[in-house]
């Protein structure tokens, strides 16, 4: 890795790419290659010590013509404005090709969470989610967890936006935010949701590649919600995690880890570092580790030409947004490994998400077994609409969902026109 990675530039030339290849009317690829909304607001908030600092946060409403705006929340010390408008945008192509109802969005603040108390966490949140004030609600602009956030996270953003409503809107903005608690109107399925799309694109790919899972081998690069939920549904099918990575380090076991101890081990000690049964490794080693299925599962331009040339893998599966540069991407694709990409590959969270924002306007509360269904039905066939247009055109699968994905924002600008 080296330079600066200017993001919304790759996702920009990645719509540019697909449009031609889908052949997009020029102006709904013109509408799309800006974000239609940049919130971005400075905050004061108190440390644990008295200190008060000030804190930046972004919110990217890029595109809602399919529905409310849509898309995470992230805490991390390298978020910039440049990546949460590349992540808003992909928002929207994800929603659109998965046929939900959502147009896409993201948000942000640059800060590490791990250096932070509970409370000051807490404070955070609160006070960004007061900033942002009407710029979100839920009909309008509906975050949920990403990089460093989660259900807890949620659990105060919709707390204190409740807070901010009337009284008899009150319980009509549970759907503010999604990835909830599920005692707080989350979703049960919505916690392991990103992993087990993920799951879902290998077992397809699998079977439309007669590969037997059972006995083959993969490595995840980050082992948090994604990467963590992912390995441990993949253990059921037999397959072997040998190599794994996060913040903390990289290790190495060519028995195959156990993916629930493992699991355990980072929820208790915040990382994989020290975890025993695994030999510690560098980076550029843990990309050169031969395996069947790669999973990036932690930040974007993980994978550039270097590391592309470093890997021997048939697949890559893409957990994280944006893990492969253009051109660690082409050498991939040089090298005849399957690139199944994010927009695809990772739907499953807000796949899930829609269903939690559907049961909170319903008051209900669904099944793991109806969500897990509802998912496994979903994804598959968005997977196999994909690689039908990918085998039609004879392009790669990315320019194959990003033009899925647009065909049908396409349709909806042209039926609504422009107003006034
Ligand atoms: N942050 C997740 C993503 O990148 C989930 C978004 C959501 O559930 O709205 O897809």
């Amino acid at each position: 890795m080296s330079g600066k990675y200017e993001f919304f530039q790759v996702i920009q030339q990645y719509l540019k790419e697909a449009a031609r290849a889908v052949e997009l009317d020029p102006t709904v690829e013109h509408l799309l290659s800006q974000p239609k909304n940049e919130v971005i607001v400075n905050f004061p908030v108190k440390m644990d010590n008295g200190e008060v600092k000030l804190f930046k946060g972004y919110r990217i409403q890029h595109n809602n013509i399919l529905g409310p705006f849509k898309g995470g929340i992230r805490y991390h010390e390298s978020v910039t404005l440049d990546d949460v408008k590349a992540l808003a945008a992909m928002m929207t192509w994800k929603c659109s090709l998965m046929k939900l109802p959502f147009g896409g969005g993201k948000g942000g603040i640059k800060f590490n969470p791990r250096e932070h108390s509970a409370l000051e966490l807490q404070k955070v949140t609160r006070r960004f989610t007061h900033a942002l004030g009407g710029n979100i609600g839920p009909d309008y602009d509906i975050p949920a967890p990403d990089v460093g956030t989660n259900s807890q996270t949620m659990a105060w953003m919709m707390d204190t936006y409740m807070n901010t409503v009337a009284h008899v809107n009150k319980q009509s903005s549970r759907g503010v935010v999604t990835g909830k608690p599920v005692a707080s109107g989350g979703t049960l399925g919505r916690e392991k949701a990103t992993g087990q799309g993920v799951v879902h694109c290998i077992t397809e790919w699998a079977k439309d590649n007669r590969f037997n899972l059972e006995g083959c081998t993969y490595t995840v690069q980050g082992f948090g919600n994604v990467g963590a939920n992912a390995a441990m549904i993949l253990s059921k099918f037999g397959a072997s995690l040998i190599a794994v990575g996060d913040h903390t380090g990289y290790l190495y076991n060519p028995e195959g880890f156990n993916e629930h101890k493992l699991t355990e081990w980072v929820r208790e000690h915040k990382g994989i570092a020290g975890y025993p049964a695994g030999k510690p490794i560098t980076r550029d080693e843990f990309f050169s580790v031969k395996n069947d299925i790669f999973i990036p599962a932690a930040l974007e331009n993980q994978i550039t030409e270097v590391e592309a040339a470093m890997m021997h893998t048939r697949v890559v599966v893409e957990g994280a947004n944006g893990p492969c540069s253009p051109e660690g991407e082409r050498a991939l694709l040089d090298k005849g490994v399957v690139i199944i990409p994010d927009v695809l590959a990772n739907a499953g969270g807000v796949t899930v998400s829609y269903y939690e924002w559907v049961q909170n306007k319903r008051s209900e509360s669904w099944d793991l077994e109806e969500v897990d269904a509802r998912l496994d039905k979903q994804i598959k066939a968005v997977y196999q609409e994909v690689q039908h247009l990918a085998r039609q055109k004879n392009i790669d699968l990315r320019t194959a969902a990003y033009g899925l994905a647009l065909k049908r924002i396409e349709t909806v600008y042209h039926e609504r026109d422009i107003f006034p």
